[in-house]
């Protein structure tokens, strides 16, 4: 607020810390490297914080990039990562992606058998790309349905459980020298470390099957996905990454003898701590006995809080309009966004300080999968991002987005093509 980042003009920003997202990669990379048998590349999933300067932050911190689509493929050879260090996973990969990706040299994870019978007409033998095989082993869900990869009829991967398809895999992979990696993404926010772990476990069974089977170290390396659950109710990073990598040795030791290379994609884990939202007071009003504070950040920003509150609660914190934090006696409150739709409040009945106008709400926790994935709703414009450095020796800022301004969400909103139905009607 010093430094006019947050104001009246500018009642909405997101904030990301990068000395904590430097600490984060670097915890996760200790937590692996006291594995030291193994050879690890760490990817960072691009969608958690699908921002260039972010993703090139993370590629100067020695990280790779896995990446869901053309979009996300396209920030990530922007951001600097070399093809190597990319991973394609997507259940929707067009022929065209998959001709990019091949002739980049990106790593594909396949993940249907309908895709191995694409890439296999695609691809040329000269292709440096590692390619490999999604599975779903079908471990069961956590809390929240939605972020919940494993459960018996989920979209993605080859269901292992179900019938003949375990021998399927086995065969794919006899039959294919090219395909050399075995992929599995349990599941993110609400799993449990076990439930994901034995996921995995069941992920490198299958590897040890099929190479026993075809009787060569067919597949050499395994990527293990993200997924790590963040705690947002207060400031630890819990579970840690090293008790992730207990998890996993406890379920399946052998995964880390070196006879498999991994590969991790975590994105909440790394980011979400280090990040928050700064949104204005604009109005206070009391409805039906509630108290409640209209503020600047809703469903455009919060979209997973806003329409599932059970799930994805966040820590709010109160300030002034000097940026203080308010103190005084609290009371129950309502947050509540600017959208136009009754359900758009980010903390419902919460005990705060009692918020005045010009006060400012922080969210805390939102450096992954909030800011940095906007919602058009209300055609509200997407707010700035900065991020900083330097705590105690003086904080230094730097934009990593600008606001979207307002011809932006002219343009985007078909300000080309402003005649185009009216002129469906035009006599020739
Ligand atoms: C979303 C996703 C991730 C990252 O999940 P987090 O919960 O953010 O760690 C990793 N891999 C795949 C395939 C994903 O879809």
């Amino acid at each position: 607020m010093a430094q006019g980042l947050l104001g009246e003009k500018r009642p909405l920003a997101g904030f990301l810390d990068a000395d904590g997202i430097r600490e984060s990669v670097a915890a996760l990379e200790d937590a692996f490297a006291a594995e030291p048998g193994v050879q690890v590349l760490h990817t960072f999933a691009a969608k958690a914080a699908s921002l260039i300067p972010v993703l090139r932050l993370l590629a100067d911190c020695g990280m790779g990039c896995e990446v869901a689509g053309p979009g996300e493929l396209r920030l990530a050879v922007e951001a600097g990562f070399t093809p190597a260090r990319i991973v394609l996973d997507s259940p929707a990969k067009t022929r065209d992606e998959l001709r990019l990706a091949l002739a980049l040299g990106v790593a594909v994870n396949a993940d249907s058998f309908g895709e191995i019978r694409r890439i296999e007409e695609i691809r040329s033998p000269g292709s440096a790309s590692v390619l490999g095989l999604r599975v779903n082993p079908q471990v069961g869900g956590g809390s929240i349905g939605a972020m919940s990869t494993a459960t018996a009829t989920s979209k993605f991967g080859v269901a292992l459980r179900d019938p003949g398809a375990r021998e399927q895999v086995v065969r794919t992979f006899a039959e294919r020298p090219w395909l050399t990696r075995l992929h599995a993404h349990v599941g993110s926010q609400g799993c449990s470390l076990q439930l994901i772990a034995a996921g995995i476990a069941e992920t490198y069974r299958l590897a040890e099957e099929v190479n026993e089977v075809v009787g060569v170290r067919r597949i050499t390396g395994i990527d293990i996905g993200g997924g790590l659950p963040v705690n947002f109710a207060d400031d630890e990073a819990r579970p840690a990454f090293a008790d992730y990598v207990a998890a996993l040795r406890a379920e399946a030791p052998g995964l880390f003898d070196g006879r498999y290379d991994l590969v991790t994609e975590f994105g909440r884990s790394l980011l979400a701590k280090n990040g928050f939202i700064g949104a204005r007071v604009e109005y206070t009003k009391d409805a039906g006995g509630r108290r409640i504070a209209l503020t600047h950040a809703g469903a455009q920003i919060a979209t997973r809080t806003v329409f599932m509150p059970d799930a994805w609660p966040l820590r709010v914190g109160v300030f002034d309009g000097e940026g203080r934090p308010r103190n005084g006696p609290s009371m129950v409150q309502d947050i509540a966004g600017p959208c136009c739709f009754a359900g758009d409040v980010v903390a419902h009945a919460r005990e705060l300080p009692e918020l005045r106008e010009g006060d400012f709400v922080v969210l805390y926790d939102t450096g992954a999968y909030y800011f940095s994935t906007p919602w058009a709703y209300n055609s509200l414009p997407r707010p700035a991002v900065y991020g900083f450095a330097g705590g105690t020796g003086g904080l230094r800022f730097a934009p990593v987005r600008e606001a979207q301004s307002l011809d932006s969400v002219a343009a985007e909103s078909g300000l080309h093509h402003a005649g185009a139905l009216t002129g469906l009607y035009e006599k020739p």
